[in-house]
């Protein structure tokens, strides 16, 4: 199995999900920082722009067993075989070599839509308008980051305008890479329950390579061979099983714990 890249570092996540209690402020922050424009009125379910949805998942038993959990679900950064990058026809899904980053490039992309249905994670969205902001909040917009057009797809690319703006710092001081508090994607830093740990998982020093590598840490679907670079943490057996059956079972299906 053929690695799809072959950078020295690899930047990825941990997100515990016995701390997210779902307030969204992640999702509000990545929408502010990556310049994702509002529901428009026709927008619907399944139209709808978002770089990370958080999931409520429940255990399926009446109260007083009842359970519930919340899953932010950003692109899982698969690193291994992406199936994105393997699918689409107009190279317009990278891995950044030097980062491990799987970047969407719009200005290459067709708009075939191949990318979303080889997502396993259904973390790919589709443009289908022109973005709109209400009159005045287009002067709120993020500089470091070019709204996208209708017919192209959009992803979780870990705050690529945070990464420049960090290597333009570390560059004027001479170093080769941002130090690890220098570049921390927005999600990560708005959450107030401190659930989301960012960091290099190829440092072994590093905060997120260490919990990482915790007993009660996994990644979903890791029976696809695509090894995302997101992982989750719980120590709940429920949650673990859940994740383990790939968030897939009906309610009456899922475990009980
Ligand atoms: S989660 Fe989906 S969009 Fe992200 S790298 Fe994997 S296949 Fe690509
Ligand atoms: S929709 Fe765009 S990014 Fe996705 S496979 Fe087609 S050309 Fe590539």
């Amino acid at each position: 199995m053929d690695r799809t890249e072959t950078s020295k570092l690899r930047y990825g996540m941990v997100i515990d999900l016995d701390r997210c209690d779902g307030c969204g402020a992640c999702m509000v922050a990545c929408a502010v920082e990556n310049n994702v424009p509002p529901a428009q009125p026709r927008t619907n379910d399944r139209t709808g722009l978002t770089w990370l949805r958080v999931f409520k998942v429940e255990n399926g038993a009446d109260y007083p067993a009842s359970r519930s959990v919340f899953v932010p679900m950003p692109c899982q950064q698969c690193e291994l075989e992406t199936p994105c990058v393997s699918v689409c026809p107009q190279n317009a899904v990278e891995v950044d070599q030097a980062t491990g980053i799987v970047t969407q490039v719009p200005v290459r992309c067709l708009g075939c839509r191949y990318c979303m249905t080889a997502c396993p994670y259904h973390a790919r969205y589709f443009n289908w308008w022109d973005p709109e902001w209400p009159a005045g909040m287009e002067k709120t917009l993020n500089p470091d980051v070019a709204p996208r057009m209708r017919g192209v797809v959009e992803k979780c690319n870990f705050c690529h305008g945070r990464l420049q703006a960090a290597r333009a710092q570390a560059a004027a001081e001479g170093r080769r890479e941002p130090r690890e508090d220098e570049y921390v994607p927005a999600c990560v830093e708005a959450c107030p329950r401190g659930a989301i740990v960012f960091g290099d998982l190829a440092d072994p020093n590093s905060k997120v390579a260490q919990l990482a590598q915790q007993p009660d840490t996994f990644q979903f679907l890791v029976r696809l061979g695509t090894a995302p670079k997101v992982h989750y943490h719980s120590r709940q057996p429920w949650v673990q099983r859940m994740v383990e059956a790939g968030l897939t079972r009906t309610k009456k299906e899922s475990a009980n714990g």
